[in-house]
């Protein structure tokens, strides 16, 4: 079958990728247009979710719309993840990130016999269940802060997401990357009222982790994150600055969760100083393989440390952690934007597919999240529809065959793979690998040392 021809209806679009992907799972073909496309919600559904675990807005806003546009204050009533099973799909459990769109085709509402639904252009796709509402949810700390804010859960409850720093010194548009609102989002919430604090300490989190160690068996991990850090953070540098969170959480809870990073590709000393902090997963992130692409769209990345010296670092990283725990991302669908990126689907590919070949030969696994064009970033808002579903579908196929090939085993500190089973909400990589029954989740070999 040849390129899909422009369709009357997403409903026909949909029936005709299921056909033209079926080597990859249905489920991931839906999960990956709700990424990208969003989620619009009935009244009633808003008021069901009032019961479960909402959204936190854990780093970015990773919504179609800004706040100012939600008429039914979404961003206070969604949840932060829906689970879809059953349907005329017949579709294994998958969990999926909420995207508000309030014009999205995809509808979660509440049908005749009372059950949580989610339909596309009126028809049924599949039965929708909420995240339950973990106890710690309803704790604060005791300067009155809510979890949410310093310790939220993602991943269906396996991932604590501690955004440390919400803001990046990358400032503006010459230095901002093109896909990114984190600044633009911190504004946003603390406009709306929201608890959203730009620098947490390190005393609140570990007051944090104490309530979820108490009362929570589900989070398997935790990730330390934020924007970068130019010049210095309350009189720290980077590396500084980010290591003081898991030396005292691996200090006070030793072992107690797999601790991934998530901060600029650093030199080989400052990468070790994390090693040494108790960090087994290193996640500097390249965000988009091709080098004129990655020039423009991560300007200040560039113009700080540089694509080659950046692309080095990643090496330089996998042998201090090993290469199984050093697992770059990549926002899948930003190559092809406007004005810069590639004209087609097969250009997208060519290049990703030479990134992929140039990590995964040397055991890195890079992972990517499906792009959502944030109308508060550059580019969401010269692109509000995203990359084609086309494209995700042919980078799903392009990275399980890949992976496939150099005999690589699922990255680490995800939970299991496999369709049904996978728990990774914002793309559908970790849906995409075949799982034998039993695999659980995979683990460093540098950590079980
Ligand atoms: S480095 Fe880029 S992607 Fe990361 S927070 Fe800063 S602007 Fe956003």
């Amino acid at each position: 079958m040849g390129p899909v021809r422009r369709m009357k209806s997403k409903t026909d679009l949909i029936n005709c990728l299921l056909e033209k992907y079926s080597d990859l799972p249905r489920e991931a073909v839906i999960k990956e247009d709700l990424l990208r496309s969003g989620i619009s919600f009935s009244e009633d559904a808003l008021r069901v979710a009032g019961g479960y675990k909402p959204k936190a807005y854990f780093i970015f806003s990773f919504d179609l719309v800004p706040i100012s546009q939600m008429e039914q204050q979404e961003n206070l009533r969604v949840p932060e993840e829906i689970c879809l099973t059953d349907g005329p799909l017949k579709l294994r459990r998958t969990i999926v990130s909420v995207r508000v769109n309030p014009k999205s085709p995809y509808r979660v509402g509440i049908s005749a016999n009372g059950r949580i639904v989610l339909e596309l252009e009126q028809r049924l796709i599949a039965d929708v269940e909420f995240p339950r509402l973990p106890e710690y949810y309803r704790r604060r700390l005791a300067n009155g802060k809510p979890i949410t804010d310093i310790a939220p859960t993602i991943q269906w409850g396996y991932l604590l997401y501690l955004t440390v720093f919400r803001k990046c010194q990358y400032y503006g548009k010459r230095e901002e990357c093109q896909f990114c609102d984190i600044n633009e989002n911190y504004r946003q919430q603390k406009r709306s009222g929201r608890s959203y604090t730009a620098v947490k300490s390190v005393d609140e989190i570990l007051e944090a982790l104490e309530i979820i160690a108490e009362t929570d068996s589900l989070s398997q991990a935790y990730t330390v994150t934020g924007g970068s850090v130019t010049s210095s953070l309350e009189g720290k540098s980077e590396v500084d600055f980010y290591a003081q969170y898991p030396e005292a959480i691996e200090r006070r809870f030793p072992g107690r969760w797999i601790a991934k990073v998530v901060v600029q590709a650093l030199p080989r000393d400052e990468v070790r100083r994390f090693k040494q902090a108790g960090i087994q997963i290193y996640h500097p992130n390249y965000e988009v393989w091709d080098r004129r692409l990655f020039q423009i769209l991560c300007a200040g990345k560039d113009r700080y440390i540089g694509r080659d010296e950046w692309i080095r670092r990643i090496l330089d990283a996998a042998e201090v952690f090993g290469p199984g725990c050093v697992i770059p991302n990549f926002v899948a669908g930003i190559e092809m934007s406007r004005p810069y990126g590639f004209q087609t689907v097969a250009q997208a590919m060519d290049s990703t597919a030479e990134g992929l070949h140039y990590f995964m030969s040397r055991g890195i696994v890079p992972r990517f999240t499906t792009w959502c064009p944030e109308p508060l970033s550059v580019l969401g808002r010269q692109n509000p529809e995203g990359a084609p579903l086309e494209y995700h579908l042919e980078l799903l196929r392009l990275w399980r065959d890949i992976h496939r090939s150099y005999r690589l085993r699922p990255p680490p500190g995800y939970g299991k793979p496999g369709v049904g089973q996978a728990v990774f909400s914002v793309s559908s990589f970790m849906d995409v690998i075949a799982s034998p029954a039993e695999t659980g989740d995979a683990m460093c070999p540098a950590a079980a040392q």
